[in-house]
């Protein structure tokens, strides 16, 4: 098994057109496909130019599904696109790759609406699978690497992928992790109505794009399967021990080794060694539940969102929710219909953005052309992309020449505000009386923007009411709000987050000289650079680590391929070099978090005087990264020798050779 678009994403033979199919049926797919996505393949499939100036000018944007096409059009554009495929079809001809006489990055552009760099084209190439994203040896795969053993922690998205990348590099590895199967984040919370808020055909991995989606946002039991079928096609499980927590992982400079201690669930302590450790433990992966005053005398069911305890029926209880975050919008709105009372405590209320497909299915006919047409597929998961990707980021930067009275930061930000606001009472309708409780006192992309999952319909119900929980407490039989209401509640459901600021929380890390991570980090302060390496701490990459998560767009599944990618690269130079260590420089970190502290400033959420789990106790932003995808995916394309320390089996410091650096854009 490879790491490779091919084998992991697809039947080869669906790029093979060999079945027959009924014209009427082909006719009846296309006319459900994306008007976009239809015109770009048809682009692509005939290169011919009077079809892009007769419909170009339709795509204004990425987003999927808005168009302008007149019906007229739309359907001149898909008898085309029919004509094309029958053809194909009939003449039982192999869909040859045609990226050789297509002008992709014009067509990429075209995706788009505007020009895009061509680090852009080299990200839309690579997500689309027409560019390999594969880490291998850079000439014969050296004897040394028999030797090498991976140990990855988390079996989530970020570590499946790394298995893929070690397991593509022949290297023997092992993953590990507490719970009892893949999934991670999926796996853990299985609240009523969880599911992405990033759209599906974007968020899943690029070498294994699912063309049976049922909605442009899946929930939570769907992307679970895919990520299991995917590690299970990539015959992962026979290396992951599950049940198995990593309590403590030790750097012996002796042996040049990582020294894993292991709690399994039967009690067993055992260990184990190995000279790489990939931690993909999450950032979202240890619930927090803050210490409210009166919790433990509260005689009423209570679990957090992520441990949702599935054998409480929640229908015609009184369900308290506490917290109004991405989880929260997700459980209110799904329960609502079938509690008897649902009373919301909330700290503050949250901007939520409407966006169209969120809710919808995906048809019949685009399932089966995102199966069988794969010009289609790619331009689709380009456009969906794009369309998710940054999006609004110019909301959310300062522009340090806007002055304004309000607290906005610039004129995107303050525009995004009363486009939002109106939203709100659109949504509210005729409850405006509900206007001051669901009204964010901040501005938006202070916090994670929400896409609304009927937040505001939920609170215009009878059975439903959303109170100030600023600083609420426990009685026996119920929850005090901050007006000194008592509300009596049989459950109470914590969406109150996660420890987001304290990544590798988990476990106890221990480096050279005996210094554990936390000495370094502190609780809250943690530090590294690209977010995935660590002076100190050889041979150790961070997947998901300090300031990697996206705060205006994107999917961390891009970001898992591309921390993967940069520790896979990182290794590959280290077993090359017959190198025992390689350790990144103190000054390389120093100068890109110095570089990424300066992008911080100019973010929302460094300046905006609303609270956000972006940043921990001081202040500091921890969690986020300041670039755009794209900005980030580049900087981290190429690990650059110079900012690493190379050591020889007797510990002597090895000389290492300045990295050509690949071009920018
Ligand atoms: C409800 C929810 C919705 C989300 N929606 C989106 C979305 O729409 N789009 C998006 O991009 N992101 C979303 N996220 C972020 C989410 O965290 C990522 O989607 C993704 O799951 C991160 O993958 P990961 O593998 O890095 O970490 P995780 O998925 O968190 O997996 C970490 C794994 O490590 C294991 N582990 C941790 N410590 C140890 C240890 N010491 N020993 C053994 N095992 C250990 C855990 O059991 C877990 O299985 C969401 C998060 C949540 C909580």
């Amino acid at each position: 098994m490879t790491f490779s678009y091919e084998t992991l994403g697809r039947d080869a033979e669906a790029e093979t057109w060999t079945a027959s199919i009924a014209s009427h049926s082909l006719k009846a797919a296309v006319a459900q496909g994306e008007p976009q996505s239809v015109l770009l393949t048809l682009l692509e499939l005939t290169g011919r130019q009077d079809f892009a100036d007769r419909w170009a000018m339709h795509i204004t944007g990425p987003n999927p599904w808005d168009h302008t096409f007149s019906e007229a059009d739309l359907q001149q554009l898909r008898s085309e696109l029919t004509a094309v495929l029958l053809d194909r079809f009939s003449s039982n001809q192999a869909l040859t790759p045609t990226e050789g006489e297509t002008d992709v990055d014009g067509l990429i552009d075209l995706a788009q609406g505007t020009p895009l760099s061509k680090t852009y084209h080299r990200l839309a190439k690579k997500e689309m699978g027409l560019e390999p994203d594969t880490v291998g040896w850079t000439k014969k795969r050296p004897d040394r690497a028999e030797d090498v053993r991976v140990a990855i922690i988390g079996a989530g998205p970020s570590g499946i992928t790394a298995a893929i990348r070690m397991q593509h590099l022949g290297l023997n590895f092992t993953l590990f992790d507490s719970a009892e199967d893949f999934g991670g984040t999926w796996l853990h919370n299985t609240y009523p109505g969880c599911g992405v808020d990033i759209a599906s055909h974007y968020f899943s991995f690029s070498y294994a794009p699912n063309p049976d989606w049922s909605r442009y946002y899946a929930k939570q039991p769907e992307i679970l399967d895919y990520l299991k079928k995917t590690a299970e096609s990539a015959g992962l499980r026979r290396h992951t021990k599950f049940g198995t927590e990593v309590v403590a992982a030790k750097f012996d400079e002796r042996d040049h080794a990582w020294h894993l201690t292991l709690h399994s669930e039967d009690g067993v302590v055992s260990n184990v060694s190995a000279e790489i450790l990939i931690t993909a433990t999450g950032l979202l992966s240890a619930p927090r539940i803050p210490d409210f005053p009166g919790l433990a005398d509260f005689r009423g069911l209570k679990f957090h969102a992520a441990q949702w305890d599935h054998s409480v029926d929640y229908a015609g209880k009184r369900v308290a929710l506490i917290g109004t975050g991405a989880s929260a919008n997700q459980i209110g709105p799904t329960i609502a219909p079938e509690v008897d009372q649902l009373t919301v405590f909330q700290r503050s209320a949250q901007w939520n953005i409407g966006v169209a497909n969120y809710l919808q299915s995906v048809s019949a006919g685009e399932k089966w052309l995102l199966a069988n047409v794969p010009e289609y597929q790619r331009w689709f998961r380009l456009r969906t992309m794009l369309s998710q990707n940054d999006s609004l980021r110019s909301a959310a930067e300062v522009d340090p020449q806007w002055d304004a009275d309000d607290d906005s930061i610039s004129a995107a930000n303050a525009q995004m505000r009363e486009i939002l606001t109106q939203y709100i009472k659109d949504e509210l309708g005729d409850r405006q009386d509900l206007l001051p409780m669901a009204l964010p006192d901040y501005p938006p992309f202070t916090k994670r923007m929400l896409r609304d999952n009927g937040w505001y319909r939920m609170m215009r119900r009878e059975n439903v009411s959303v109170v100030a929980g600023r600083d609420i407490s426990f009685t026996e039989r119920g929850i005090i709000d901050d007006n000194g209401v008592e509300h009596s509640v049989d459950m109470a459901v914590f969406a109150t987050g996660f420890d987001a600021s304290r990544p590798l929380g988990t476990l106890q890390i221990t480096g050279r000289d005996g210094c554990t991570i936390r000495d370094i980090w502190g609780d809250d302060d943690p530090r590294a650079h690209y977010g995935i390496t660590v002076p100190g701490f050889p041979n150790l990459f961070v997947l998901y680590g300090p300031n990697t998560n996206i705060g205006t767009g994107g999917s961390i599944i891009l970001q898992a391929e591309t921390w993967s990618r940069y520790a896979a690269e990182a290794i590959v130079h280290m077993i090359e070099h017959e190198a025992a260590e390689i350790e990144c420089r103190p000054e390389a970190m120093q100068k890109y978090n110095q570089a990424m502290d300066e992008r911080l400033a100019g973010m929302i959420w460094s300046v905006s005087k609303g609270s956000t789990w972006y940043r921990n106790a001081s202040g500091r932003v921890v969690t986020n990264m300041p670039w755009s995808t794209p900005e980030y995916w580049e900087m981290t394309q190429q690990v650059r020798l110079e900012d690493y320390e190379l050591s020889d089996y007797n510990g002597n410091r090895m000389p290492t050779k300045q990295t050509t650096q690949i071009e920018s854009s």
